[in-house]
């Protein structure tokens, strides 16, 4: 059932005045992770577990402003060529550009949260005197050769060789290990609470026979997986996929292939970790691209994949995905912030915090910092930005200002901006969801069990899986089960009566509602499900858990059944939002309404060069 939960959500929120006198209890709750001084030589977000993502502290001040609270104008305090409003890849990047077009610039990057990289965020964690290295948002360089240009000029600037991948990737470990694919099925839909091994490595006749699915179900899934049948039959390859794009996968299997309740239950949250909403919304031509978990049933017959996507494998992943990005670029900024000169170097380097806002610096990153009030200032000659940090506002001058944080917010943050951009903006609801890791002592269970990926039909992981095994470096992946593992898990709110964006708010709240309490109760009880046959006794070989929620994770992508069709590239609600003003400009892989790196980065160029041209 869904939360019918009545506090305000955070864009469509009644606006209350409130002082901002209010708002200093709120430091107490930082901690020191917020700390308005410097930070000392111990200051390292990515060792903390707990509630991590949008932590305590990283969210309040936006949601007060969103709530309407104002801070009174102070004098500007300091000087920069550029203010970027958020530190993320796409900020970063933004950063990165503009210094190359501009080599004295002095820049100032700010960011809310306590680590710079926001999707993009490592998590270390020390088990048996070893530190595990894991990704605790933006995870991989998808598809690195679709990348735009720019984007793979950056990615080779920064010392990123994405073909070297192909040596740090063990592709076969786990096929050598005959470690598969597992469901765990419900008990609420199918009666009992069943663990069935070996999805699409087993024959399906046994894997299907194992399953607690109805006869009707069992004999409807062996004909959807087995049958070499055209459900389209008649139809050109064209009106095949005409037809695919305008229904739900959910449809098509219920109407086209006819299969019973039961199937349809087991798949509908199988896309929830990609697109984040059930299969009755998600275009069944898109499932063809799709091979996640071992795979779905029913199209392959009737409609063959010639798209040539996939080609690339999926193994472009440093051991904190993505934020090897944002500490590459953080290296190309601030000289001796992360030691070493390669990307391989860098994944074990330690990087010091302390560097990263240094008086006199030519780049500065502030982080604990969020920006409540961006407008221009002298006869238009410069941009004001103010923020709030440790509960004070202060306010620092740009030549030049380029929002890359979630779109959504900048309505609330620049004023001066006309209407319809602002309605652009606030289009983009961005899609909340957790990437929970756990560390664990060893993976002799999952090992034993022939394990390596759980799908759960209905509980609140969606999925457990092991860790992409890759050793870049001097980090060496644990090949050996008696190892330390760090476990993915993925939780995705959904609420079967909400679609899209309703139902991407509602889940918003109640990610932020739910106690770190709750996430590791899950953890707990669904690992134990899955592998306390081999063992596994969840007190006793868990040592560490990180929750990295995020409330604003994927950006908005307009690519569900009920999206509209528009007249045109400058009717779509995305590219109005983006438009530069005056000598703001927007950046974020919210402007390209699509959650990817490639986006972030194609985004932040553009901004720059639209301030270049302005
Ligand atoms: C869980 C997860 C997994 C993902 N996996 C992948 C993947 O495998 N591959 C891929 O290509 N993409 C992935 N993505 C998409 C990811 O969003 C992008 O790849 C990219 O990291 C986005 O970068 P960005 O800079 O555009 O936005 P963000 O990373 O969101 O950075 C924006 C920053 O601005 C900050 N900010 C917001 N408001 C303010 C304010 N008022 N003041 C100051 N700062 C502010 C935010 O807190 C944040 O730190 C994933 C996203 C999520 C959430």
């Amino acid at each position: 059932m869904p939360n019918k939960t009545t506090r305000r959500d955070f864009l469509n929120g009644t606006q209350v005045a409130i002082g901002a006198s209010l708002l200093s209890p709120w430091t107490a709750v930082f901690g020191r992770d917020a700390a308005g001084a410097p930070p000392g030589g111990d200051y390292y977000p990515p060792a903390l577990t707990g509630l991590r993502g949008s932590h305590e502290g990283a969210w309040q001040t936006m949601h007060a402003r969103v709530d309407g609270a104002t801070w009174s104008p102070l004098p500007v305090e300091e000087d920069y060529d550029l203010v970027v409003v958020g530190g993320g890849i796409s900020g970063l990047s933004a950063a990165r550009f503009y210094l190359d077009e501009n080599p004295g610039a002095r820049v100032l990057v700010l960011d809310n949260h306590d680590d710079f990289g926001g999707h993009a965020k490592r998590n270390e964690f020390t088990v048996g005197g070893r530190t595990q290295i894991a990704y605790g948002g933006t995870e991989s360089i998808d598809t690195p050769s679709a990348y735009a240009d720019v984007s793979q000029a950056l990615l080779r600037d920064i010392g990123v060789d994405v073909q070297r991948f192909y040596e740090y990737f063990d592709q076969d470990l786990y096929d050598e290990m005959g470690l598969s694919y597992g469901i765990a099925f419900d008990a609420e839909t199918y009666g009992e609470r069943k663990l069935v091994r070996g999805y699409g490595s087993r024959p399906w006749r046994e894997f299907i026979a194992d399953t607690p699915l109805s006869d009707t179900a069992k004999a409807d899934l062996l004909r959807a997986f087995t049958d070499e049948r055209d459900y389209l039959p008649g139809m050109s390859r064209d009106e095949k996929i005409a037809l695919l794009s305008q229904i739900s996968y959910s449809s098509y299997l219920e109407d086209y292939v006819k299969v019973d309740a039961q199937v349809l239950a087991m798949y509908q949250r199988w896309g929830m970790s990609f697109w984040c909403v059930g299969m009755d919304e998600i275009p069944a031509i898109d499932i063809l691209g799709y091979t996640d978990g071992g795979g779905l049933p029913g199209l392959q017959y009737t409609v063959s994949r010639e798209d040539g996507r996939g080609v690339e494998p999926y193994i472009f992943h440093f051991p904190d995905g993505n934020a090897s990005i944002a500490r590459l670029l953080v290296r190309s900024l601030i000289p001796g912030a992360l030691p070493g000169k390669t990307m391989e170097d860098s994944v074990t380097a330690r990087l010091d915090y302390t560097r990263l806002d240094r008086a006199g610096a030519q780049v500065r990153i502030r982080l604990n910092s969020t920006a409540v009030h961006v407008v221009h200032g002298e006869n238009d000659k410069s941009v004001h930005v103010s923020y709030v940090r440790d509960g004070k506002p202060h306010t620092v001058r740009g030549r030049r200002c380029i929002m890359a944080c979630y779109n959504s917010a900048i309505p609330y943050l620049c004023p001066e901006l006309p209407a319809p951009q602002k309605a652009g903006l606030a289009y983009n609801v961005k899609v909340p969801l957790v990437y929970t890791k756990v560390a664990v002592r060893d993976w002799r269970a999952f090992a034993e069990l022939g394990l390596r990926y759980v799908y759960y039909t209905n509980d609140f992981y969606k999925q457990v899986e092991l860790d992409y095994p890759v050793s870049i470096g001097d980090y060496a992946f644990g090949t050996d089960p008696g190892q330390p593992m760090t476990l993915h898990l993925c939780h995705v709110p959904y609420f079967a009566d909400l679609q899209g964006p309703a139902q991407w708010r509602a889940g918003r709240q109640q990610l932020l509602e739910t106690p770190f309490a709750t996430y590791e109760h899950h953890v707990r009880d669904q690992l134990d499900q899955a592998l306390s046959g081999a063992g596994f006794d969840a007190d006793r070989d868990i040592t560490a858990i990180t929750v990295n929620r995020w409330a604003h994770g994927y950006s908005y992508s307009p690519k569900l059944l009920w999206e509209p069709d528009y007249a045109s590239e400058q009717d779509k609600p995305w590219v109005i939002g983006r438009q530069p003003f005056g000598r703001i400009a927007i950046a974020n892989s919210d402007a390209g309404a699509s959650a990817d790196t490639n986006t972030a980065i194609a985004q932040a160029y553009r901004a720059v060069r639209e301030l270049a041209r302005a």
